[in-house]
């Protein structure tokens, strides 16, 4: 009898209901080269093409009229991002994120330029609220790839960005309100939860945990940016954003204020190269919203344009990193009681050619896109599991 969770059945299964005859036929042609002609049929488009996560449609907006006047798509995915950071209203990225477990807003973000290969990133930023800029300036004046807290402060500061206070009233208020529930909705784990056994004591079973349900994580992002429970809002937003010039270049970027309530210095997978976001210019460039923890373990970014790569039209290659993470997720406390991840990760994709895809664990999410064919708008992401 095959098992539902089997990789191979799951990729006939998904191929078969998420996608395109051409699709399908391409993913059935013996050899990589054949595969990988089939792909470049399906979905192709003329010009520029960029996608984000569904609150960056004013992004994708900004994004493709400055790749249309000519600009190059690193500096056009920035500017876009840079109308979410700076909009104190989205409690998930830059100004008005959500903070750390201290009160403190903390903001992560990467950047990927396709045509020179070069990443940037900085992780736990504080009073800087636009971490993609200054990602964008580890990468075109360091030889580094990655600076965090207060060495990406001072970067930060010597190049002129200007410091402010990030937490607004809105955010503190949120804060307060979490302070005074304290509980098993924090990310410490109770002893009964750890997921790893204590140094020199056996093995522990694989979802050993019996206590009782924590409900912070597993209900997170199951809507667009937050979900509140009882009167507390918990964040899994982020904007990633990626595009792909007329000529076929192509940039990445991620931006966010990672989880709510984190533990301080917690980073996430958005300034990870490889996990939140990842560009090749010769294949595509991919990047993930949701719980940086799940997509960190299974590189997400850098596995969906492997399987681009590899022949994957971008929405399938995003439904094979959701799987890969659905067959990886052990602890108890993320699953759900039939044994599916209890969190929501989405991935978003676009090839060289134009081609472009977003799937989410959980259905019901929309991503943003300008390009192949019209202006900004929200499409349907496909789903690995339906709610
Ligand atoms: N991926 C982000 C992080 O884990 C959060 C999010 O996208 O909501 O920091």
């Amino acid at each position: 009898m095959p098992n539902p969770h089997d990789r191979r059945t799951f990729i006939a299964a998904a191929t078969a209901a998420a996608l395109t005859g051409p699709a399908i036929a391409a993913a059935q042609q013996p050899g990589r080269e054949r595969r990988r002609a089939e792909a470049r049929r399906t979905g192709a488009a003329d010009g520029p093409v960029v996608i984000a996560s569904g609150n960056g449609v004013a992004a994708v907006g900004r994004a493709h009229d400055l790749l249309t006047a000519g600009a190059d798509p690193l500096d056009a995915i920035v500017a876009g991002v840079k109308i979410v950071e700076d909009d104190p209203e989205d409690m998930t990225v830059g100004l008005g994120g959500l903070p750390n477990e201290e009160g403190v807003v903390e903001l992560d973000s990467c950047v990927m330029h396709g045509p020179s290969a070069r990443a940037g990133a900085v992780a736990s930023l504080r009073n800087i609220k636009n971490p993609a800029a200054v990602a964008r300036e580890v990468a075109r004046r360091t030889d580094h790839v990655l600076l965090v807290g207060e060495g990406a402060l001072r970067f930060a500061r010597r190049l002129g960005f200007k410091e402010e206070n990030l937490l607004t009233d809105k955010a503190r208020e949120a804060w307060l309100r979490w302070r005074s529930r304290l509980n098993r909705d924090d990310d410490w784990l109770q002893e009964d939860e750890f997921d790893l056994p204590a140094v020199g004591r056996g093995a522990m079973a694989p979802g050993h945990g019996p206590g009782p349900r924590r409900h912070a994580r597993p209900l997170l992002a199951l809507r667009d940016h937050l979900e509140t429970i009882d009167g507390v809002p918990y964040t899994t937003g982020t904007i990633h954003c990626s595009a792909r010039t007329a000529g076929g270049d192509l940039a990445g970027c991620t931006t966010t204020s990672g989880l709510s309530w984190k533990i301080p210095g917690r980073v996430g997978d958005s300034p990870i190269i490889g996990a939140g976001n990842f560009t090749d210019n010769a294949v595509g460039s991919a990047g993930a919203t949701g719980r940086g923890e799940a997509v960190i373990q299974v590189c997400g970014a850098h596995t969906i344009v492997m399987r681009m790569d590899a022949g994957d039209h971008p929405t399938d290659a995003c439904l094979y990193a959701l799987k890969t993470i659905a067959d990886r997720t052990k602890p108890a406390r993320l699953l759900t009681d039939d044994g599916r991840p209890n969190f929501q990760v989405v991935f978003y994709a676009v090839r060289k050619d134009g081609a472009y895809g977003s799937a989410s664990m959980w259905s019901g999410r929309t991503f943003a896109v300008a390009g192949a064919g019209s202006g900004a708008r929200h499409e349907a992401c496909a789903f690995l599991y339906e709610r």
